[in-house]
């Protein structure tokens, strides 16, 4: 898919992949325009990659498309928090979101990404009526190392607990 933008950067790309790779292009009936050797495989010969079918997820998709919607309306809430400067910037903020049964049990799903997906460092969830959200200025301490904001007791020696777990390897 580079080909068109970045020739060289592909071919080179190319060049360099191990035997495998290349045998695994060239056992692909697909893969290449015509019948090439390897020796003068070039990448600039190959066809458009098709969509893997098995890929398609129809139902991962409408979700993550509501997702997003949800996202956007908190950023929203966190751009109004920005432009009255109680926020520098989203990382400080937290977000209380009330959301329908649906869009409850939904996010609810992902609870865990949430604040990573939606960039704050906060976040509480509920359920009710129908879709309101509300940011604030999360107050605590931030890990030096990814710079999102935790409450004091989960901060040790300026960092976060994940900082801690991916740099003590
Ligand atoms: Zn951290």
């Amino acid at each position: 898919m580079f080909v068109p933008v970045l020739p060289h950067l592909a071919e080179d790309i190319f060049n360099y992949s191990p035997a495998s790779i290349k045998d695994s292009y060239l056992a692909d009936k697909n893969f290449f325009q015509s019948n090439v050797e390897l020796d003068s495989a070039s990448i600039l010969l190959s066809n458009w990659p098709k969509i893997k079918t098995e890929y398609i997820n129809s139902d991962l998709a409408r979700d993550w498309t509501r997702i997003l919607e949800i996202r956007e309306a908190c950023n929203k809430e966190i751009e109004t928090l920005r432009q009255e400067k109680i926020i520098g910037k989203s990382l400080e903020a937290g977000v209380s979101i009330t959301a329908n049964e649906t869009d409850y049990q939904l996010l609810k799903k992902i609870e865990a990404e949430i604040k990573a997906v939606f960039i704050i460092s906060d976040l509480s969830l509920e359920s009710g009526e129908s879709l309101s959200v509300k940011a604030y200025k999360f107050d605590g301490l931030k890990c030096v190392r990814c710079w999102k904001i935790f409450n004091e007791s989960e901060i040790h020696n300026q960092i976060c607990k994940q900082c801690e777990t991916a740099i003590s390897g």
